[in-house]
């Protein structure tokens, strides 16, 4: 070893930045003159590579939580980084091509486009981003649809597909950019427990393979098979 090398700094893991983190968050609605505080400062630190259920009972707060994270919505306070960026800061443009780059996201309802193909959905994100050089994107949703288990109906519409299926394909959808990170609303949430319990295996798997996953469910039997499970009350974090 020279001594050059010898000099370099050693790598400190607890200087290693959280994928996502969130500090003091608060989020209060405003309808008409009637405001309500959803979140009511939250801090809540997740790594690169962690699964994380997100729990809690209807209206405490996950979805709002969520669509802090994805840059959908934004604070009212407090502050949101993820992956060294300062979102809460950036504009609604930026917001989304941001959103393009680096979230996957996947909702209850799918959300699929019904006039569009499988392959046409997965590919939506790309066609958005135009980073992609256009010959490539429908390569890129084939390879993700096959990653799914549905290589094999590629060019069906949503209408010819099972609610399972439809799930598959927004997760290919979610995956088109690469993201680092999943984020799932209740993924599991229109399906049967059959079907919900092989969507979790799903995300499990991208999770083995490197995404950082993280989801709301009502499912307890599935949150407690999560790496960690987060518990909401009343727009707090009362258990990580
Ligand atoms: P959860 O996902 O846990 O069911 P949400 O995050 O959707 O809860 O909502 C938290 C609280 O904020 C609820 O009381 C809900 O009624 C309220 N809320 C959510 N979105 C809005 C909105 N756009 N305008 C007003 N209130 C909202």
């Amino acid at each position: 070893m020279t001594a050059t090398m010898t000099r370099e700094a050693p790598v400190e893991l607890s200087a290693v930045e959280p994928l996502i983190e969130l500090s003091a968050v608060v989020k209060v609605y405003r309808t008409g003159k009637l405001e309500y505080p959803a979140l009511r400062g939250v801090d809540l630190s997740i790594d690169a590579g962690e699964m994380v259920a997100v729990v809690g009972p209807s209206g405490s707060g996950k979805s709002t939580i969520m669509n802090m994270i994805t840059g959908i919505d934004r604070p009212t306070d407090g502050s949101v980084t993820v992956d060294g960026q300062q979102i809460h800061l950036l504009s609604e443009e930026q917001l989304a091509a941001w959103r393009g780059r680096n979230v996957g996201i996947v909702f209850q309802f799918f959300q699929l486009l019904p006039t569009l193909t499988a392959v046409e959905n997965a590919m939506l994100p790309l066609d958005f981003a135009r980073q992609v050089p256009k010959r490539d994107r429908r390569e890129i949703a084939r390879h993700n649809l096959e990653l799914v288990s549905l290589g094999d109906k590629l060019d069906h519409l949503p209408s010819e597909l099972s609610g399972g299926e439809q799930q598959r394909v927004a997760i290919a959808r979610a995956l088109a950019s690469d993201p680092k990170l999943i984020i799932g609303d209740e993924p599991t949430g229109n399906l049967d427990t059959q079907t919900a319990a092989e969507m979790f295996q799903l995300l499990r798997r991208l999770n083995d393979e490197g995404k950082t996953v993280l989801y709301v469910t009502h499912d307890l039997e599935l949150a407690a098979r999560a790496g960690r499970v987060v518990t909401i009350r009343d727009g707090l974090v009362v258990d990580q």
